[in-house]
């Protein structure tokens, strides 16, 4: 496991951007932690990573919003609202996070049970005696961070 601590929202954005740069198809980034932790943030670098220039804004309604104009696609889940699991199979999961892009899934925790096993784990976590804009990021499953 890798942690890198940001001290503002815009180190969490150059991180993602890092990563962006560098994913590969067929990659699954799992994210979590609360809300406002920045799992956002970090997608709209890593969008930008992958030359994604569009405002990238959490699908909150959609579960699912894809963006095709990048090096790779993107397929960005938000699954906060999910109710069940099987909401899942109904936007076709499966064959996006098992397709040719890069998989990205804010709330990951929530659908544990169906998240691939070679996945990326990013955890986000405030530290409220380390000030407001700190944040903790902890990555498990890449080689290169
Ligand atoms: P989430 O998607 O996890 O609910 P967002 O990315 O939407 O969270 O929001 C994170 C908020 O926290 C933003 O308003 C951002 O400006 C702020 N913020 C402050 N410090 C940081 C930091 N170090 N990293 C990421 N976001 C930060
Ligand atoms: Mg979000």
């Amino acid at each position: 496991m890798k942690t890198i601590e940001t001290y503002k929202a815009e180190e969490t954005w150059e991180l993602g951007r890092r990563l962006g740069m560098a994913a590969s198809a067929g990659q699954a980034y799992c994210l979590d932690g609360d809300l406002g932790a920045g799992k956002t943030v970090f997608t709209q670098g890593f969008a930008a990573g992958l030359g994604i220039e569009g405002p990238v804004s959490s699908p909150t309604f959609t579960i699912l919003q894809i963006y095709e104009e990048g090096r790779l696609p993107l397929y960005h889940f938000d699954v906060y609202r999910i109710g069940d699991v099987e909401e899942m199979d109904e936007i076709g999961y499966e064959e996006y996070v098992y397709g040719e892009g890069v998989s990205l899934i804010e709330w990951a925790c929530l659908i544990e049970e169906i998240l691939p096993e070679n996945r990326i784990q990013i955890r986000i976590t405030r530290d409220p005696e380390k000030g407001f804009d700190y944040r903790r990021i902890e990555i498990t499953g890449l080689e290169d961070v």
